[in-house]
C-alpha cells in the first residue's frame, strides 16, 4: 500500500541500484566484498582455520584443536603449586570437569573410567560462604548518631551464627594441585590386575 508517508525506490529508479565500474578487492566464498580486507574474505569464506600450536585444522572460530587444548591444559596444572589436601574439602578435576569430596569417590570414578589418578589433574577447592552481616547494617538508613535497636543487634548475632555453622556452600577450583597419596601412587588398573593374581 503507498500512501503520501510511504517513500517508493522504483525498481528501474537511478536510486534502487547503480552500476559501478573499476573496483576490486577480496571477494569471500559467499559472494561477500571485504574490499582490501583479505584476511576477512578468507576467514568468511572458509570452515576451517589452522590450530595456533600444532598447525592441523581445526573448526573456525577455535584457535587450537582439542589436542593441543589438553596439552596445554596439562602444562598449566604440571606448573601449579602442590599441596597436600586436607581431605576436607573439595577437590576438582581439571581433566574431567568433576568436583570430588573423597578419595574413595575418586577411586570408583576410576573404576569406571579410564584414566590414572594423576591424569585427573586435581586442584584443591576454595569453599564459598555466605556473606555475614556487618556491623554497620542499616547505617544508611539510621540517624547520623542513631544505634540499632538492642532487638535487631540480637537477631543479626543470631543470624551470623547460623551462618558460621552452615559453613561452604559452594567451592571453586583455587591455585594449588592436590598431592595425591602414597597409596595412591599405584595406578588403579594395575592394581587390579595384582588382585587378580596376574603378572605384568
Ligand atoms: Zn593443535
Amino acid at each position: 500500500m503507498v500512501n503520501k508517508d510511504t517513500k517508493v525506490v522504483m525498481f528501474d529508479s537511478d536510486e534502487a541500484a547503480f552500476l559501478m565500474t573499476g573496483i576490486s578487492g577480496w571477494v569471500s566464498r559467499h559472494g561477500r566484498f571485504m574490499g582490501d580486507d583479505e584476511r576477512a574474505a578468507r576467514y568468511d569464506g572458509c570452515t576451517h582455520t589452522r590450530c595456533e600450536d600444532c598447525g592441523e585444522p581445526v573448526d573456525r572460530g577455535r584457535l587450537i584443536c582439542p589436542k593441543c587444548n589438553e596439552a596445554r591444559d596439562v602444562k598449566r596444572c604440571a606448573a601449579m603449586p602442590k599441596e597436600e589436601w586436607n581431605g576436607e574439602g573439595m577437590l576438582y578435576s581439571d581433566a574431567a570437569d568433576k568436583y570430588f569430596s573423597d578419595w574413595d569417590e575418586i577411586e570408583s570414578f576410576l573404576e569406571d573410567n579410564d584414566g590414572t589418578v594423576e591424569s585427573l589433574r586435581l586442584i584443591i577447592c576454595v569453599p564459598q560462604y555466605l556473606p555475614l552481616l556487618c556491623n554497620d547494617y542499616g547505617c544508611d538508613e539510621m540517624a547520623e548518631d542513631g544505634e540499632l535497636p538492642d532487638a535487631v543487634i540480637g537477631a543479626i548475632e543470631e543470624f551470623n551464627t547460623v551462618i558460621r555453622k552452615v559453613g561452604a556452600v559452594s567451592w571453586y577450583p583455587g591455585k594449588k594441585a592436590a598431592i595425591v597419596p602414597e597409596q595412591f601412587h599405584i595406578l588403579p588398573t594395575l592394581e587390579k590386575e595384582l588382585k587378580n593374581g596376574n603378572t605384568i
